[in-house]
């Protein structure tokens, strides 16, 4: 018997989440849920989605001549794990109707660790959340660090991590969020985003600054590491190239920057162009004794989609080993 999945929250994250669910062969897609009947809407009755819609939205649904299966209450019971892909602030509210229904539910970055009190990435804790009702995939960018710092530091030992993370201004469908002529830095420091890596790596010390530039395609973060140890370079990339979904590129194959990265998706027929691997420059990293230097690209979007598969695999008991779990996502994902 699969796994029945619903969505919560059909947007960027959501509608790959159910693509990605309905490529496996242990989970399906029984119903995501629309406020609003957008051409998003309209697009999963086309994928063969049953579409849940809030009670008095229906009338809504009705007149734009959308077909609705029920209400997300409905859903919610009709499902076994729901996969929040909510915008931030609905959080608490969801959690009441998901456990008054006694399901289990995953959300995403944009809530707190609090929220769950466990955190999920598949290469450095799949285990923490086997059985759990709640937890959270954390985000793109943390999803980014984890995947490349966890095995340098099981192998080399990090002493301190110190990232700058260059953020997109905002997904390539989204006309409202900016800057669109400006650079503009995060001065709270340092960001959220060290001690969001903590949460799941609570022994590093990582040290994290942001600026957020005019472009939509993905976030660069620059690396540096102090190791306990003076390892080369050849050693350090042996490492990277062995971390899964990470994919290393060379600048001087032709990929300078993320426009490439992202045109080399699109090559490979990946599902809506999506770049799952975090993107490594192999030409990039260097050791100066004992501090390593990289970059890497992480295409928000779409990062964090095969570790929402691997939390469900997780929760739900379907496969107890996280590296045969992360390789059963990749393949039904074509990663
Ligand atoms: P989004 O705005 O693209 O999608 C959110 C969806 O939720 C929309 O379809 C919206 O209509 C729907 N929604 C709004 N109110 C609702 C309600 N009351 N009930 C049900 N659905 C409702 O947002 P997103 O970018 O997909 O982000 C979702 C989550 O994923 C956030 O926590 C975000 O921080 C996180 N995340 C986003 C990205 C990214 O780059 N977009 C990357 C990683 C994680």
């Amino acid at each position: 018997m699969k796994v029945k999945v619903g969505i919560n929250g059909y947007g960027t994250i959501g509608k790959r989440v159910a693509t990605a669910v309905n490529q496996q062969d242990d989970m399906e897609i029984i119903g995501i849920t629309k406020t609003r009947p957008t051409y998003e809407a309209r697009d999963a009755v086309r994928q063969g989605y049953p579409v849940y819609v809030p009670a008095e939205s229906m009338d809504a649904f009705k007149d734009a001549g959308i077909p609705v299966a029920g209400t997300i209450d409905d859903m919610i019971k009709a499902a076994d794990i729901i996969v929040d892909c909510t915008p931030g602030k609905l959080a608490e509210e969801y959690k009441a109707k998901y456990a008054a229904a006694g399901k289990k539910a995953i959300w995403q970055g944009g809530e707190d660790h609090s929220l769950t009190g466990i955190s999920f990435n598949a290469t450095a804790n799949y285990s923490e959340s086997w059985g759990a009702q709640f937890s959270r995939v954390v985000s793109c960018n943390t999803t980014g660090l984890l995947r490349t710092l966890f095995n340098i530091d099981k192998n080399f030992k990090i002493k301190n991590a110190y990232v700058t993370l260059i953020r997109r201004s905002a997904d390539p469908n989204d006309s409202k969020n900016g800057p669109i002529n400006a650079i503009e830095p995060s001065v709270k420091l340092p960001t959220h985003h060290g001690p969001d890596v903590q949460s799941i790596m609570p022994w590093l010390s990582i040290n994290t600054m942001a600026v957020k530039v005019p472009t939509t395609l993905m976030h660069v973060h620059t690396i540096v590491a102090e190791l306990g140890s003076e390892v080369t370079t050849e050693q350090v990339k042996e490492v990277i190239k062995a971390c899964p979904r990470v994919r290393l590129v060379k600048s001087k194959e032709g990929i300078k920057s993320t426009a490439q990265i992202m045109d080399l998706a699109r090559e490979l027929g990946r599902t809506r162009g999506d770049m799952f691997e975090i993107v490594v420059w192999e030409d990039g990293i260097k050791m100066v004794g004992n501090v390593l230097y990289y970059y890497q690209a992480v295409n928000q979007e779409s990062d964090v989609i095969p570790e929402n598969v691997d939390c469900i695999r997780s929760m739900c008991k379907l496969e107890k080993d996280a590296a045969a779990s992360i390789a059963k996502t990749n393949k039904a994902m074509g990663i």
